[in-house]
């Protein structure tokens, strides 16, 4: 435990991000979230990985769309949601809340996070502080709910946000400048935002990822792990409101929101 991990960022499709996590001792590692194969497959050869597992954090086919061919040619274990054998019948190990495993002698815990779907978990390598969280949390953002209710996805943030603060979060997307723009459309003097948008700017406009998020920023920036702020109640004219309603309120915002 005392050598980290490294995590390695992989652009695929439009948006998507495939972490390879690796074990810098044994060059063992694992690839979180495979949408497709073939950029994985050149990544492993090129860096000399050898992959021991794969971990899933929900079914959508951006996220899982290269699983069957990288375990058949890998022979690699794989972990995934519970109760999902029709649509993932590659899961070798079903995860559920609160497990406590490790991959070699780095430990990780599993939350169950649902609202984005309602089988979505995330791994968080405590000791090494990262999070792979899917698309619960996005930097700035949150998943968009498809199978879930409001309520759950604002328990599941409040989940995460409940981690240390230092974590570092692997979103599923880099929506972050997206996120940004409606971010300061709703909270525009928000100064922790304003600095941070600038950053997220720079980053892209060199071509870079702007994630890992740090926890600690999104505290302070991102709306809707913030939506039991008393300053929502007064701004959205919703007094009294439980935190999960104003959740809703935001997140129904965003969703029509053009930039
Ligand atoms: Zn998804």
């Amino acid at each position: 435990m005392d050598i980290p991990l490294k995590v390695y960022i992989l652009p695929v499709l439009e948006d998507n991000y495939i972490y390879i996590v690796s074990d810098t001792a044994t060059s063992e590692c694992v690839v979180i979230d495979p949408g497709v194969a073939e950029p994985v497959i050149l990544f492993l050869s090129r860096h000399n990985l050898k992959l021991k597992e794969i971990w899933i954090t929900h079914h959508h086919s951006d996220h899982i769309g290269g699983l069957a061919e990288l375990k058949e040619k890998y022979g690699c274990r794989v972990l995934g949601p519970a109760k999902q054998e029709e649509v993932i019948p590659q899961i070798d190990q079903q995860v559920t809340d609160m497990d406590l495993l490790s991959f070699n002698d780095h430990p990780f815990k599993v939350f169950e996070l649902p609202g984005h779907t309602l089988d979505h978990v995330s791994y968080w390598l405590y000791k090494d502080k990262y999070l792979f969280c899917g698309d619960t949390l996005f930097s700035l953002g949150c998943g968009f709910i498809f199978e879930g209710d409001y309520k759950q996805m604002w328990n599941s943030l409040c989940k995460i946000r409940a981690l240390p603060e230092d974590t570092l979060i692997y979103c599923g997307h880099e929506y972050t400048q997206k996120n940004a723009k409606f971010a300061l459309s709703i909270d525009p003097e928000n100064e922790n935002l304003i600095q941070y948008s600038k950053e997220v700017d720079e980053k892209r406009e060199k071509g870079e990822p702007t994630l890992p998020a740090l926890l600690k920023t999104e505290m302070f920036t991102n709306p809707f792990l913030r939506a039991d702020l008393p300053f929502w109640e007064k701004e959205l004219k919703m007094p009294e409101a439980p935190a999960a309603e104003i959740f809703k309120n935001l997140r129904d915002k965003k969703n029509k929101f053009k930039a």
